[in-house]
C-alpha cells in the first residue's frame, strides 16, 4: 500500500478564510455577467428545423384516419413501443371496402426513443413527429397514448395522396394535391 503524505496548512488555510474570500470573488465576478439560465416552462428553448417531438397519428382533410394498419411501423419500431390491433372500417362508410383501419393503436411514450422510423417507413402518411416534446404523467399507464388521443395530438394534415378520393388517376379538373415535402420543411412550418 502506498502512502500518500499530506501537505501541512498554512495558518490562514487552517481558518478557510481565503477559500471563503475566493468563492466569493468568483460569485461577485459573475454577477454583472450576461445570465443563461432559461425561465422554463415559460421560456421554450428554440427548436431546430428537424426537430422529432412525440409521434402522433393523422387524419386527412376529410376528417379519415389515415392509417391502413399495415403495422409496418410496429415491426420496423427499435423499442417495440408501438402496438396495433388491426380491425375493418364499419360497414356503410363509403370507403369500408377499400382498407383496414386499426381497432387500437398504441405508443408507449416511455419506450419511445423519437427516432422516426415510423414516420419514414409509413406508406399512407399516415404518422407523423410532432414539435411536442414536454410529455409527462403520474403513471406508466397515462403515457401509454391510444389511438383516440394520438388523433386529438396529430390534426389533420394535408393529403398528397388522394386515393379515396379519385380511387386511380385524378381528372383533369382536380384539384393539385400538394407536393410531399421534403421532411425538414415539412417539421420547419408546424
Ligand atoms: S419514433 Fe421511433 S421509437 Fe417512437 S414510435 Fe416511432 S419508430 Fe418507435
Ligand atoms: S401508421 Fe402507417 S405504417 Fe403504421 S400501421 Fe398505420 S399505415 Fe401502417
Amino acid at each position: 500500500m502506498m502512502k500518500v503524505a499530506r501537505p501541512e496548512l498554512s495558518f490562514w488555510e487552517r481558518t478557510n478564510i481565503p477559500q471563503i474570500l475566493k468563492g466569493m470573488w468568483l460569485t461577485i465576478r459573475h454577477i454583472p455577467k450576461r445570465k443563461f439560465t432559461r425561465q422554463y416552462p415559460e421560456e421554450k428553448p428554440p427548436l431546430y428545423g428537424d426537430y422529432r417531438g412525440a409521434p402522433t397519428l393523422v387524419r386527412d382533410p376529410e376528417g379519415r384516419v389515415k392509417c391502413v394498419a399495415c403495422q409496418l411501423c410496429e415491426f420496423v419500431c427499435p423499442p417495440k413501443a408501438i402496438r396495433i390491433t388491426p380491425g375493418f372500417r364499419d360497414e356503410g362508410r363509403p370507403d369500408a371496402d377499400v382498407e383496414k383501419e386499426p381497432q387500437e393503436f398504441e405508443i408507449d411514450m416511455l419506450r419511445c426513443i423519437y427516432c422516426g422510423f415510423c414516420e419514414e417507413v409509413c406508406p399512407e402518411e399516415a404518422i407523423f413527429l410532432q414539435r411536442d416534446f414536454a410529455i409527462a404523467g403520474y403513471s406508466r399507464e397515462e403515457l401509454k397514448f391510444n389511438k383516440q388521443k394520438l388523433l386529438e395530438l396529430g390534426g389533420v394534415r394535408e393529403d398528397s395522396i388522394w386515393k379515396w378520393k379519385y380511387k386511380g388517376a385524378p381528372p383533369p379538373d382536380a384539384p393539385a394535391a400538394p407536393a410531399r415535402e421534403p421532411r425538414i420543411q415539412a417539421l420547419a412550418r408546424r
